[in-house]
């Protein structure tokens, strides 16, 4: 059952919040090299999904992989938790994640927030840590940017800041949630260019939007989740194409 060809890979994932069942049995996967969108309304438990992945988040039942391996519990399926603190920290610090609020550090330069994690977590040389912090910055388009503060920056800017901070680990894969939704229609292109950036080099993506054009244009595989379990998947073209649920039929003209 285990794939190697997948940087993640989640089985039959259930995730309650108290009586709140908000998964119920979800499998989805990240193929090394391919971009995976998830989409599905306000609700329908994409963030959790995503936050599960990186084990920010308990669940109750299924099996999470990170390259092959199983995330090993400890507990039985009503109060599990990871068992392996190790394990916890591998498979974190190789999903960057993304957030729809940035979540920059506000007392910190663009640079000092991209180099804290890769120094202080990953314990690597500054010195180095502070070159390539530079080549990413440049690479998002912001090269100019490395001394000023978050608040000094626009949306679209902070977001390429977060973006480059993420990169900068040098993850296996990166996690996406909403990363243009807080952001004004200009400033949201420029962070679609740099996903599309990603995407055409052969990042492992797992990318939650509410941007179909998005999804559509950088996805090899689309996933629309419905209230904790998952409607219907398939290729970009197929499922904006000739979606087969009445409820992803609805979902995707009321985005129109
Ligand atoms: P989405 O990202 O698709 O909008 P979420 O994963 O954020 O959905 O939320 C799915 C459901 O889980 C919602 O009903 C939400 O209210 C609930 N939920 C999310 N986080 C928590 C939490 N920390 N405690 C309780 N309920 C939560
Ligand atoms: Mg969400």
């Amino acid at each position: 059952m285990a794939d190697t060809s997948s940087v993640i890979e989640i089985h039959d994932l259930h995730k309650r919040y108290g009586s709140l069942e908000v998964l119920k049995g979800v499998d989805i996967s990240a193929p090394v090299g391919g971009v995976v969108s998830l989409i599905g309304s306000s609700g329908s438990g994409k963030s959790t999904l995503l936050r599960c992945c990186n084990l920010l988040e308990d669940s109750q039942q299924g099996e999470i992989l990170f390259k092959g391996e199983p995330v090993q519990w400890h507990g039985d399926g009503l109060s599990r938790r990871p068992a392996d603190p190790k394990q916890v920290l591998r498979i974190r610090t190789n999903l960057s994640m993304v957030f729809q609020q940035f979540n920059l550090w506000s007392h910190m330069t663009i640079l000092q927030n991209v180099m804290e994690a890769p120094v202080t977590v990953l314990g690597r040389d500054r010195a180095e840590v502070e070159q390539s912090a530079h080549a990413y910055l440049v690479k998002v388009g912001i090269g100019d940017k490395a001394n000023a503060f978050p608040a000094q920056l626009s949306g679209g800017q902070q977001q390429r800041a977060a973006i480059a901070r993420a990169l900068c680990m040098e993850p296996e894969a990166l996690l996406f949630d909403e990363p243009t939704s807080a952001l004004d229609p200009e400033l949201e292109q420029e962070v679609v260019r740099v996903i599309k950036d990603l995407a055409r080099e052969g990042r492992t993506m797992l990318i939650v939007t509410h941007d179909m054009k998005l999804a559509a244009d950088v996805s090899d595989h689309v996933v629309f989740l419905h209230q904790g379990l998952i409607e219907e998947e398939g290729a970009p073209d197929r499922l904006f194409g000739a979606p087969k649920s009445e409820r992803l039929r609805g979902f995707l003209s009321a985005t129109q």
